[in-house]
Order: structure tokens, then sequence, then C-alpha cells
């Protein structure tokens, strides 16, 4: 098994914790540790979907993500990590910050597309629940703080963790 972070960064403008909404879809490339093949397609994975599969005989594992890999019909899974959970993303000047963790068995996730909806925070607590960065970028205006916000130049990076 290995641990696997998702980290994320962006520019944030006038708004701060930028984080998936709760029943966010998370849509990521996975690429299979024993051919090395990298699946063309993004796959889903939902934090309250689990599955349960057999691992070599032995019953009641479960799983956010069973796959079998196209090229090698390998069987893999993952689960993201109820410990760590979803951290807001704070950091400033576009930094890179973690997000998630992901218990990995047999496979590795290398890229995350931002598809569905994150909300953030405005400067003087407006809740902003319909940031759509599927584009690459959103805008808006907060009416209680007076100021216009955003976030662009999303970015996404997966270490060992
Ligand atoms: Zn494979």
């Amino acid at each position: 098994m290995v641990r696997l972070l998702l980290s994320i960064k962006a520019e944030l403008e006038n708004v701060t914790d930028l984080q998936p909404l709760d029943d966010f879809e998370y849509f990521f490339k996975v690429k299979c540790n024993s051919c090395h093949e990298t699946h063309p397609k993004s796959v889903s994975l939902n934090r309250h979907v689990l599955s349960s599969y057999e691992l070599s005989g032995s019953r009641g594992n479960t799983a956010n993500f069973v796959w079998r890999c196209g090229e090698c019909k390998r069987e893999s899974s993952a689960k993201f990590e109820d410990a760590y959970g979803v951290k807001p993303y704070v950091a400033e000047n576009g930094q890179f910050g973690p997000l998630l963790v992901v218990e990995c068995r047999g496979l590795e996730f290398v890229d995350f597309e931002p598809r569905g909806m994150w909300k953030c925070k405005g400067m003087k607590g407006s809740i902003f629940s319909d940031v759509d960065l599927e584009s690459g970028e959103w805008n808006d205006y907060d009416e209680k703080a007076a100021l216009p916000v955003g976030v662009s130049e999303f970015g996404n990076q997966w270490t060992r963790a």
C-alpha cells in the first residue's frame, strides 16, 4: 500500500479556505503499477461511496475505488484516508497546499481534474458555494466585503504522503 497526498494550488483573490463541496466527485487519472499503463480517461471517486471487494480470498475489504487494468487485468483499489479528511486550501502566492490523502493498492493517481463545485470564504465571512473551476477560473463579487473575488491558476500535484 502507498499513501499518496494530493496537493492543490490556486491564485485566490480576496477569498480563503477553498475546498470541494462535501458530495464532490473526484476525477483522477489512474496509472497501473503492474504494467505502468496510464488509463486515458479520468475515473471518478466519491469519499462517501464505498464498495466491498475480495482481495486474494480475504473478504470484507472496502475501498472508494476498485479497478481492473485494461492492459494487464490486475485488480487494484484506492481508499480516501478518513482520518486525514479534506484540508481547506489557504496558501497564498499560489503555493501548493495539502488537500487529502488516498491509500492506494496496485495503482497510483497522476492527475486531478477539478470538475464539480467548490466553496470558499470571503474576507467578511461570506460563503461562496458555487465555485466552478472546470474552466480553470471563477470570478464573482463579494457584496459584504465590497470586493471582487476569484480563483484562478488551479494546479494539482501528487506526492508520497
Ligand atoms: Zn496494468
